[in-house]
């Protein structure tokens, strides 16, 4: 009997299965992908047929055969299809059209005060990205996702920041419905953390599943890679670390309306301020190390120290074989780590720290902006989205 459930061997879920293999870029024969799915080769000849409608994946070199005509063989078609990428940060956006590896096929970024309030930034976002896909030759057609990551907390399944400090205005907008009007593509919105912590595992650890990515800058936070997968939390907060209470210091005043939080006393405004700079910020600290101060370098070092306390907590709870310190502090060189390795070391069990690297970001700016397009990506490739976009195809051609 055949199967012709929803789920069953005719179903859209035979598709996503055959994708899913195929989505590392090794070309297969449809041989290959019946014995690896176990599907029987007429089903994986059909879904072969959808997917390629899809413009998911297309024909490869033919493979050598056993005697006989050659067999065809069938690999992921990366640049078929494309998504829309924006790093926004506090006084910059960074946009891309990319293709489904992750690979920037245009780019472009402007500097924008987040401050201006969403609309205006969002516009932005749309004038520069139809710009973008014209550039790059693509239609609308071709863009099947926009991932977004913003300077502030961001509620997970809506989409929408909540209470972000630094975004007057934004509190609660909803982002991917005003992108959404335009692209008419689901949209994907995230801290900028998270999306940093994405973009470079996938640029400098690919092989890595543990893994906590920290941001010190004008704030301090974390994106929490475990078990292969970015840790959100059931709100979207895991890794918001900036206002955990440093034992050192019970009084300094934060933002926040505690006392002795992290963010309050090491992060670059918090040091600069400490050090007596006018309008401090992160640059400014970062330039007083580089020639050579000392108090900067003690202040960043006692900064690391204190980032490092925080940390020993986070190593005992989710067990990271790499540490990486990215923003616009870790520019303050290995100050800043080496004070991070000082206590982490000190206070850690020693099986935790056996295997464990503590280093500074390698990707960079660019991290954010791959990790946009690596949000959109990983939502628009997963089984269900497959599913979805084969289930319409059949109702599109259906007579
Ligand atoms: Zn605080």
């Amino acid at each position: 009997m055949v199967d012709i459930s929803p789920g069953g061997a005719l179903g859209s879920s035979a598709t996503s299965d055959i994708f899913q293999i195929l989505r590392d870029g090794r070309p297969r024969t449809r041989t290959e992908l019946a014995t690896l799915t176990g599907l029987a080769r007429s089903t994986v000849a059909l879904r072969i047929d959808s997917l390629t409608q899809l413009g998911l994946i297309g024909p490869a070199e033919t493979a050598p055969s056993t005697g006989g005509r050659p067999s065809s063989q069938f690999a992921l078609r990366a640049g078929n299809k494309v998504v829309l990428a924006a790093d926004i940060g506090a006084t910059h956006v960074r946009i891309a059209v990319s293709d489904l590896t992750g690979r920037p096929l245009s780019e472009d970024s402007a500097a924008i005060e987040v401050a201006q309030g969403p609309e205006a930034v969002l516009n932005w976002v749309i004038e520069a990205g139809d710009a973008l896909l014209s550039t790059a030759g693509r239609s609308l057609g071709d863009l099947l996702a926009i991932g977004v990551g913003l300077p502030g907390p961001v509620e997970h399944s809506s989409g929408r920041p909540i209470n972000p400090p630094i975004m007057p205005g934004w509190d609660n907008f909803d982002v991917p419905a005003w992108l959404g009007a335009h692209f008419s593509v689901p949209v994907l919105v995230d801290n900028d953390v998270n999306i940093m912590a994405l973009g470079e595992r996938e640029m400098a650890w690919p092989e890595v599943d543990h893994l906590i990515f920290v941001k010190v800058a004008t704030g301090i936070g974390a994106g929490v890679i475990s078990g292969g997968m970015l840790q959100r939390g059931a709100q979207g907060v895991a890794g918001d670390l900036g206002h955990v209470r440093v034992s050192r210091d019970g009084e300094t005043l934060c933002h926040c309306g505690n006392t002795g939080c992290l963010e309050a006393l090491a992060s670059g405004p918090a040091l600069a301020k400490s050090l007596g700079v006018e309008s401090p910020s992160s640059q400014d600290v970062v330039d007083l190390v580089r020639s050579g101060n000392l108090d900067a370098i003690q202040a960043v070092r006692q900064a690391g120290r204190d980032l490092g306390e925080v940390l020993t907590a986070c190593i005992s709870l989710i067990n990271p074989s790499v540490i990486v310190v990215g923003g616009a502090m870790a520019q303050a060189g290995e100050h800043l780590i080496a004070g991070v390795r000082e206590v982490v070391y000190a206070r850690s069990m020693p099986l935790a720290t056996q295997h464990l690297q503590i280093t500074q970001s390698s990707v960079g700016a660019n991290a954010a902006v791959l990790g946009a397009s690596l949000l959109a990506i990983h939502h628009v490739l997963s089984p269900e989205s497959v599913e979805a976009m084969v289930v319409d195809l059949a109702d599109a051609t259906a007579p």
